[in-house]
């Protein structure tokens, strides 16, 4: 099937308020202008030099999310145009991202990452080490980042109960910082989780925002 193919059939089983990620990662222009031609306008990278020769080469009406772990040496090479960071887990990578939002006069929105699967080498805050990073005085002071949300990777098992753990624990996560620090905040409302093997069930534990790449783009 073709990718616009792919795409208008996974659009079908994704509910109107659920945002796709178009994960591109890897894939050359022609396969994204594909996509874009098909009406998809969100796309997902996780190379930061990569994302920038992409975003100056292809319509400039993308909205580019940055989906990986980003180091902080490389966020300058993202923060002029990114529309959304989803992996943000330490309070350093933060002010670096205010930073250099603050050189580019915008406001950059980001994803809190939480660790919610059970591998022991994937990235993401712990629900303490998030309470403290957003308690601490030097956060109160970043004025160009807005945290809007929070997202998570599950485990990569066949075990579909254990995923659903995982989902459901993401969305408590969601719902206890909701509640605790962002209840005044509207634009405190994404939960990014699910990809090509778990976003159906991740949409119904609560996604707003699926991230697919080989569903759309074939494999890697
Ligand atoms: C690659 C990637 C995806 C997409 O994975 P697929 O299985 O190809 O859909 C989603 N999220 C993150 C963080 C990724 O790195």
């Amino acid at each position: 099937m073709s990718i616009a193919e792919n795409l208008a059939k996974i659009k079908e089983t994704i509910p109107n308020h659920v945002k796709l990620v178009a994960v591109s990662k890897t894939k050359p222009n022609e396969a994204i202008l594909e996509a874009y031609q098909a009406g998809q306008r969100i796309f997902g990278e996780n190379r930061p030099q990569e994302l920038q020769k992409k975003q100056a080469e292809l319509p400039f009406d993308i909205e580019w999310h940055f989906i990986g772990h980003l180091q902080t040496n490389k966020v300058k090479y993202i923060a002029p145009y990114v529309s959304l960071i989803h992996g943000v887990d330490s309070l350093k990578l933060l002010q670096e991202i205010n930073k250099e939002a603050l050189k580019n006069k915008r406001v950059i929105p980001c994803l809190l990452e939480f660790r919610i699967a059970n591998e022991e080498t994937k990235f993401g805050l712990s629900i303490e080490e998030a309470k403290e990073m957003l308690k601490n005085a030097a956060f109160s002071e970043l004025q160009n980042i807005s945290i809007q949300g929070v997202m998570g990777m599950a485990t990569y098992t066949e075990d579909k109960e254990q995923i659903f753990r995982e989902f459901k624990k993401l969305k408590s996560i969601f719902t206890f910082f909701k509640e605790e620090l962002f209840e005044q905040q509207d634009s405190f409302s994404e939960i990014s989780m699910g990809m090509s093997g778990d976003y159906l069930l991740a949409i119904k534990e609560g996604a707003t925002m699926v991230r697919i790449g080989s569903s759309i783009f074939g494999n890697r």
